[in-house]
Order: C-alpha cells, then sequence, then structure tokens
C-alpha cells in the first residue's frame, strides 16, 4: 500500500498546479475583458503545515489564508524561522470567537470574516502598537438562509460605516462564501450581487475611506472564474493548489 504523505510534506506537484491556477485566472480575467493581474490570489494553506507554506512562498506567493487561530498562530511562527525575511501577508478568514481577537490582531496583517462591530471594536483596541493598521474586510451573508456566517445586507451600511471610523482597522472591502453550487450561472448570482453591494456600500463611504475600499473577496477552488466574472478582485484558493485536506 503507498504510505500516505505526511501532512506537512511539500507536493511535489505544487508548482505545476500553481501554474494551472494562474493560467486559469488569466483566463478567466481575459474572458471578460479585465486586465492581467487585476485578480489577486490568497493561498489558502488550513490544514497544511509550514513546509507547505514555505514551499508556496519559495514559488512566489505572498498572501496566506488561514482558518483556526491556534494553527494559524504556530504555523506563522514556524514559517518565519524556515524561511526568513519574506514579507508574507496573512489573512484570518475563518469565523471570529471573542477570546481570541488578541492573538489575530496580534498575528494577521487582514482579517477578511468581520460580521459583527463587537469583534471589530476589539481587534481595534488589541492592534498592537507599532504595527501598520490591520487591513479588513465584512463578511456578508450573501446565501440567505442557506449560510450561517456573514452580516445581513441590510445590515451591511452601518457596520461599515462603524467599522470604518475605528482607529487601527483599515476598512478595505467585503468578503463572502457563498453556497457552494454546481452550475456556472448559478454561481454568477450571489457573486453578481455582492459585487452590487460592495459599490453601493463604497458610494456612501466618506471620500477618504471610499479611496482604500477596494478589495472583493469572492471565489474559491470550485468558483473562482464565475467569481472572476463577477468582478472579484482576491479569490481564496486552498484544494486546488493543495490537493485535497485531509
Ligand atoms: C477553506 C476556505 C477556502 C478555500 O477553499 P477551497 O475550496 O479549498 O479552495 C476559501 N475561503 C474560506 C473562507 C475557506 O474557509
Amino acid at each position: 500500500m503507498p504510505q500516505p504523505r505526511p501532512a506537512t510534506a511539500p507536493a511535489p506537484e505544487l508548482a505545476p498546479a500553481l501554474e494551472r491556477l494562474q493560467a486559469r485566472i488569466r483566463a478567466a480575467e481575459a474572458a471578460c475583458g479585465r486586465p492581467a493581474g487585476s485578480v489577486r490570489l490568497l493561498a489558502v494553506t488550513k490544514t497544511f503545515g509550514p513546509q507547505v507554506v514555505a514551499a508556496a512562498a519559495a514559488l512566489g506567493l505572498r498572501a496566506f489564508g488561514e482558518n483556526y487561530v491556534q494553527e494559524a498562530v504556530a504555523k506563522i511562527g514556524a514559517v518565519a524561522a524556515l524561511a526568513p525575511g519574506l514579507d508574507l501577508e496573512w489573512h484570518f478568514i475563518g469565523p471570529i470567537q471573542s477570546n481570541k481577537t488578541r492573538l489575530i490582531a496580534t498575528h494577521f496583517q487582514w482579517v477578511q470574516s468581520i460580521e459583527r462591530l463587537n469583534i471589530a471594536q476589539r481587534l481595534a483596541a488589541q492592534r498592537p502598537p507599532g504595527l501598520p493598521p490591520l487591513q479588513v474586510l465584512l463578511e456578508v451573508n450573501i446565501s440567505g438562509e442557506a449560510s450561517k456566517s456573514g452580516i445581513h445586507p441590510q445590515e451591511l451600511p452601518a457596520l461599515a460605516t462603524q467599522v470604518a471610523a475605528l482607529p487601527a482597522l483599515r476598512l478595505r472591502g467585503l468578503m463572502a462564501i457563498p453556497e457552494p453550487q454546481a452550475d456556472p450561472q448559478a454561481q454568477r448570482r450571489p457573486f453578481a450581487r455582492l459585487h452590487a453591494l460592495f459599490l453601493a456600500v463604497r458610494a456612501s463611504l466618506e471620500p477618504g475611506v471610499r479611496e482604500g475600499f477596494d478589495t472583493l473577496s469572492m471565489g474559491m477552488s470550485g468558483d473562482f472564474e464565475a467569481a472572476i466574472n463577477e468582478g472579484s478582485t482576491l479569490v481564496r484558493v486552498g484544494s486546488a493548489l493543495f490537493g485535497e485536506r485531509q
């Protein structure tokens, strides 16, 4: 029987997988007339070990997404030791418990999953002085009943205004995780709704905040092409790059 590969071993197939993924992103940009490079790639590394992140960084990736605070904090330290001197950008993309905000505010550069004011307030208060502002996205519930996470679209404008006013945070845009769907046309509908909300919120912000409100985080391994079609600026891809999670 073949031995399972340890979760921390770098996948030999990572370089070709990254090439295929980048080619698909470029093709999706071109197919809807968007400039090459207008979509950034966030490599989602949850459940994969620090060697996998270091291997991805060696291929040029710099932005990594994590869902679980304890796992992430250990990994961020281990990667810094394995691949010192790299300016990596860590994004927290998982559900946030209030007793974990200090660790998140200390170790991450971005937080994509803000859905409540009191979590944003805690992150702002706990961001260590001397670090640049935490870059934040608001997570929107774009699939209604089918999704548990994210703020209701009706409550979004008020939350955006309140978060934009907090010190030590910089409001950068919106994120959503729509209900998984196989049909590409059906995949596009929630992404189109999120894009429309993004434009409406941006128009409602004060000019100084509006300029920095530039990030629409939508699209994962199964639906990033539909998301790019609907204006995504940041796709969050795990399994299409690193293989299935155990
Ligand atoms: C796990 C995860 C991803 C990546 O999912 P894949 O389907 O493996 O690409 C993206 N976004 C969030 C919020 C996740 O939790």
